[in-house]
């Protein structure tokens, strides 16, 4: 990102081109762009300290406002005439977990927004574990999203160049052959910023489509999701395509696996940038400019991430994402364990975000044994030497039986056949039969999300 030129602010006031003086909106989006290009350099404790003074008023609002926080503030012996430590917010609020989300539903919404945080609007989110709630937000938390796009793109992105996106839209909206294209890249990037042309495409199109449409639009960036970019490249691969002008795939929304990372590299030759992020929370963390970590938007939330006994994770360990989103005063999470897993990791870049080095999915890929026992199986490094796979799911088909299913450039030889099946064994923790079979493509789930275990045998599941 060093070699970039700065970008350029977009004026909005007649008769004034340089320096840009933008709109009111923009305006704002700026202003919080420019605290945080200081608050990623931010000592630890200082960044702790900013985010408890957002807490704490956070915290008295839903204490006063929200019924469900209202009626357990004595229980859980929180004075409301003293500032909370991070120390005592941990130990005092208990997690909230989905399953209470879905059961409280109004219970968790504040009486009283402050009017300047502009108007509610809500969402619905089935999430990655398949159990919808609707979630509440208001115009001050689309204001903060806005900021954190615009540092993911001023951390990744020249907005001067082309944009490509293709992404779930309702009906026929930006079918085929067309798409839709724009002379900016829209929204909040345009009004800030001078951008590129951009353009969308659903992505409910055939992925030969898809990839004709993008050889015809000729992007710099791609965003899209990682299923899609991954048999995008598949495709790509096995009918000798390039994209010459492509300098990144952006993924966002479902979680990135290795493989799509190596294929993008191998065959289109360009890196990809993730975000972790959910409908409910905002953006949880962004891809570090200098590398595959993702930094935590500690501006934005406050991250704990959690061990079986409830304590923080060291680097290297994985635990629980516990999610505490600092503005939204509409419906107030305190401590949402958002269903993920993620391993806690540190980053040499000089940023003092904190480190997320992975994210394992999602609690939906519990395993549950024969015998009763259940784990989280993690299948991030499952493909180390099996290069020749693209893409893979595993059903689980019958009490004791595991099938393969594989996208791959050539078929596995006996010998590799019983390596993968024994590292199988050794993950799953227990000697299922295994078989493999060969497909061409392996379809998204019906809610657009890919699956990458998927229980055929556990009744209800
Ligand atoms: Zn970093």
């Amino acid at each position: 990102m060093a070699d970039r030129s700065p970008p350029q602010v977009r004026s909005a006031l007649t008769g004034m081109a340089w320096p840009g003086l933008p709109s009111r909106h923009a305006t704002y989006n700026l202003a919080l762009l420019y605290q945080l290009e200081h608050s990623q350099w931010l000592p630890a404790e200082d960044m702790l300290h900013l985010q408890f003074r957002q807490i704490n008023l956070l915290l008295r609002h839903a204490l006063e406002t929200v019924p469900y926080y209202r009626d357990r503030r004595q229980e859980w012996g929180i004075e409301l005439d003293h500032a909370i430590s991070p120390e005592e917010y941990c130990r005092r609020i208990p997690i909230l977990t989905r399953a209470e989300v879905q059961e409280l539903g109004d219970k968790l919404l504040s009486a009283e927004v402050p009017k300047l945080h502009g108007k509610s609007g809500s969402v619905f989110t089935s999430g990655s574990t398949g159990m919808p709630i609707k979630v509440i937000k208001t115009e001050l938390t689309e204001t903060l999203w806005n900021a954190f796009t615009a540092r993911d793109h001023l951390w990744h992105r020249d907005p001067k160049l082309k944009l490509a996106s293709i992404r779930p839209l309702s009906g026929n909206e930006a079918n085929y052959p067309e798409g839709k294209v724009f002379e900016n890249w829209g929204s909040m990037e345009a009004l800030t910023f001078v951008t590129g042309e951009s353009a969308l495409l659903n992505i409910g199109t055939r992925i030969q489509d898809q990839v004709e449409w993008l050889q015809r639009f000729d992007p710099d960036y791609l965003l899209t999701y990682p299923g899609n970019v991954q048999a995008i490249a598949i495709y790509c691969e096995r009918n000798r395509i390039r994209f010459p002008r492509l300098k990144q795939v952006h993924t966002v929304s479902d979680l990135l696996r290795p493989e799509v990372r190596r294929i993008c590299r191998e065959v289109l030759g360009v890196p990809v940038v993730d975000v972790y992020s959910g409908a409910e929370v905002g953006y949880i963390a962004l891809q570090c400019p200098e590398s595959e970590n993702l930094h935590i938007q500690s501006e934005s939330v406050f991250v704990e991430v959690l061990d079986e006994n409830g304590n923080a994770c060291q680097p290297g360990e994985v635990g629980a994402v516990v999610i505490t989103p600092l503005h939204n005063f509409a419906m107030p999470l305190l401590r949402y364990s958002i269903g993920d897993f993620a391993e806690v990791g540190r980053c040499s870049c000089g940023r003092t975000l904190p480190v997320l080095r992975r994210i394992m999915g999602r609690t939906r890929s519990m395993v549950r044994l024969p015998n009763g026992d259940e784990f989280y199986a993690s299948f991030q490094d499952l493909l180390t030497g099996f290069d020749m796979i693209r893409q893979f799911q595993i059903l689980r088909s019958a009490s004791e039986a595991l099938e393969m299913k594989l996208v791959a450039t050539r078929r596995l030889t006996d010998a590799e056949a019983g390596q993968l099946t024994k590292i199988l064994q050794q993950r799953f923790r227990h000697s299922f039969a295994v078989t493999f079979s060969y497909h061409d493509e392996i379809p998204r789930s019906a809610g657009g999300k890919f699956e990458d275990y998927k229980d055929e045998a556990e009744p209800g599941s």
